[in-house]
């Protein structure tokens, strides 16, 4: 095969390795992906009913506050201004999320300032510090107190993960700042914004260099096919970042990963939400959110009549679905470190981004991390 390096994935991480490396380096690279399209889960396209852009994998929202990262990405694309805000539904009753004041307020039917709010928090929560807790759940409690867990994260987090909130990372939870003030935000990175042209555009310019070829409905680890594990791994370095058990054929054991199912629907009305992402917390709604994809773009004029939503399910991942989390229980650290170590022994292939290396990564941190690895390779 005449080409420097073979780059499995064509997510964040995958065209990140295969830019840097065929435009800063000068190598030839290969890139293969399974799917029909780039951009993995970031995927974006203007759906044909209605004009609107939509995320197929759920809604992408680009946040950072790392120089380079942000630096590296406006090559690309440029952001529009675009805040992600975020409500939840609880008992019949839309509340802010993350928890801010609005919400304490409007959860306890009070009207505290800041300290007060602190205050009551803490008498919830009890003395033990959050940051020594290994589970979500008693990060959970030490900083919310119970009974704003159990509002907003006991039931969301179970229908999300199917996992016991107690056999979580409680790093899950770092996502989800806590706050005594208005401010609603979602995210807290001085960069933000979506893609003014969505990811598949920004996408499509990160291979836009003769250097790099993309061979897309390749499946690396079908053996029939001509760049494959068998035909390609020991003659040609590669950079994988499929799921890491499936490239050992689960012969170190199972890792849990849970997917999504996204169901899509068009309204024949100019709004169905009045916001991107609304949240349900509780058990008796099966779904975890809705997506209402116009939102994310006010800047752009789309129809008054239409528009597009999908509602969002999560179960744990067979090997026939498309994983998209890493569950990461306690349960799956032992197979995991037998991976880590199977994968350090592979020769010539590395492995990356948020499937190849397990690891929960947004955006910014498998670009950043991309960025890491092509310096050194
Ligand atoms: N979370 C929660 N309630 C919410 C939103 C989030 O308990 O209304 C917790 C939950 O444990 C979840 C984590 O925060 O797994 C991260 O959620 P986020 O929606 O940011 O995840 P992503 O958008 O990456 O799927």
């Amino acid at each position: 095969m005449d080409v420097d390096l073979v780059v499995v994935g064509a997510g964040l991480f995958g065209l990140t390795v295969a830019e840097r490396m065929a435009v800063q380096r000068g190598r030839r690279v290969l890139l293969v992906d399974r799917r029909p399209v780039i951009g993995g889960n970031c995927f974006s396209e203007v759906d044909a009913a209605t004009g609107i852009e939509v995320h197929r994998y759920g809604t992408h929202v680009f946040h950072t506050s790392n120089e380079g990262v942000w630096a590296y990405v406006n090559r690309f694309t440029r952001f529009t201004a675009y805040r992600h805000r975020v409500r939840t539904v609880h008992r019949g009753e839309v509340f802010p999320m993350p928890v801010n004041l609005a919400t304490i307020n409007q959860f306890f039917r009070t009207a505290l300032r800041p300290d007060d709010a602190r205050a009551l928090i803490r008498a919830q929560a009890g003395a033990s510090d959050p940051a020594a807790a290994r589970d979500l759940e008693t990060r959970a409690i030490a900083l919310l107190g119970r009974p704003l867990y159990e509002a907003f994260v006991r039931d969301y987090t179970a229908k999300q993960w199917r996992t016991d909130p107690r056999l979580l990372p409680a790093s899950v939870l770092s996502r989800l700042p806590l706050r005594f003030d208005y401010e609603d935000c979602y995210f807290e990175d001085r960069y933000q914004g979506v893609p003014v042209d969505g990811y598949t555009a920004w996408a499509e310019r990160m291979v836009d260099d003769p250097r790099i070829e993309v061979r897309l409905g390749t499946d690396f680890l079908d053996p029939t096919q001509p760049v494959s594990r068998a035909a390609v791994a020991g003659r040609v370095p590669v950079v994988y970042t499929g799921p890491l058990d499936a490239y050992f054929d689960h012969a170190e054991g199972e890792l849990s990963w849970r997917t999504l199912d996204l169901e899509f629907e068009v309204h024949p009305v100019g709004d169905f939400q009045g916001t991107s992402v609304m949240n349900y917390a509780d058990a008796d709604t099966a779904f975890t959110r809705i997506h209402e994809f116009r939102h994310l773009h006010p800047e752009r004029s789309y129809p008054r009549d239409r528009t597009v939503i999908a509602r969002e399910f999560s179960r744990r991942a067979t090997r026939a679905d498309e994983p998209y989390y890493p569950v990461s229980s306690t349960a799956d650290r032992a197979a995991l470190l037998r991976y880590r170590a199977a994968a350090r022994a592979e020769p010539g292939v590395t492995f990356g981004g948020r499937l190849g290396s397990y690891q929960y990564l947004d955006m910014h941190m498998a670009i950043a991390s991309a960025l890491t690895l092509a310096d050194r390779l």
